[in-house]
């Protein structure tokens, strides 16, 4: 329940204003304050990791980084949480921009040192602005799978490439509208890398058509040398050695395991006898 100062009670009120409060005034290297915090961060609710690199490097830039990163009530923030996730409140987004001005996570704490006590903070407010509006201008009305996503990496990477944007988003919906596609979030880095890498889509279903188009060439060459048309039966005994199996009796197959990096494509497709299939599906 959401109360006011204001509407409690006199005896709430002064217990308020006569609540005696602990404070430690610390020196200390910035080592030591961060051992500090990171002692006194054991009780109540723990510290996150954006919080403790605020207290260790406190000064103009955090405050100024915090006025504009950690506002709830900042216009932008709607759009922000599309592509972030986290809380404006407990620093997650503060952190993300720092990772993405810093390049990596890892880098967070050594940006914030080196900008300690600048008195401003357009370098990392430009640079946010700009990734965002980057994957605006490519992607345009954002998608819930958009959110989380490394947009500071997709930014460095892609960025300089040209890209029309009406054309990419007619093919991010026609990949929405895959059924066998299980990882939409991958979508979009699949689409900026010009549909190179698979993976990113944990495609593992090979199309019908490749199928049909398989099993028709495997089929008229096996014919033609009077063997199986399922790859591992030729190798075998007498009675499978020759049999033709119909497209029912056969299932696809990744010759490079998809595991190992194969990719879903014609190139790496074999139809194998249903039993075969299972065989090598269990190795
Ligand atoms: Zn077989």
């Amino acid at each position: 329940m959401e109360q006011y100062f204001s509407g409690l009670s006199k005896e709430e009120q002064e217990k308020i204003n006569n609540y005696k409060l602990l404070v430690y005034i610390c020196n200390g290297t910035e080592k030591e304050i961060r051992d500090w915090f990171e002692t006194i961060n054991i009780a109540g609710v723990p510290l996150n990791k954006q919080e403790l690199l605020n207290a260790t490097h406190s000064g103009d830039f955090v405050t100024l980084a915090k006025a504009t990163f950690s506002n709830s009530r900042s216009p932008q923030l709607q759009k922000w949480c599309s592509y972030i996730n986290g809380n404006v409140n407990r620093q997650d987004i503060l952190h993300t921009a720092l990772k993405w001005v810093a390049k990596g996570e890892e880098n967070i704490g050594g940006y914030m040192s080196q900008h300690r006590y600048d008195k401003t903070i357009e370098e990392l407010k430009t640079y946010f602005e700009t990734v965002i509006d980057w994957a605006k201008a490519v992607f345009g009305v954002p998608k819930n799978e958009m959110k989380g996503l490394e947009w500071g990496e997709l930014y460095e990477l892609y960025h300089s490439n040209s890209y029309n944007p009406t054309l990419l988003q007619k093919r991010v919906d026609e990949l929405y509208a895959d059924e066998y596609l299980t990882n939409k979030k991958g979508i979009f880095e699949y689409t900026l890398g010009g549909e190179t890498d698979a993976r990113l889509l944990n495609i593992r279903i090979f199309e019908e058509s490749v199928k049909k188009t398989v099993y028709a060439r495997q089929t008229n060459a096996a014919r033609e040398q009077h063997i199986s048309n399922c790859p591992e039966c030729a190798k075998g005994h007498e009675n499978v050695r020759i049999k033709i199996y119909k497209i029912t009796e056969m299932d696809a197959d990744h010759v490079t395991a998809w595991s190992k990096g194969g990719s879903t494509d014609i190139d790496n497709c074999q139809m194998l006898c249903k039993t075969h299939n299972r065989l090598k599906g269990n190795r």
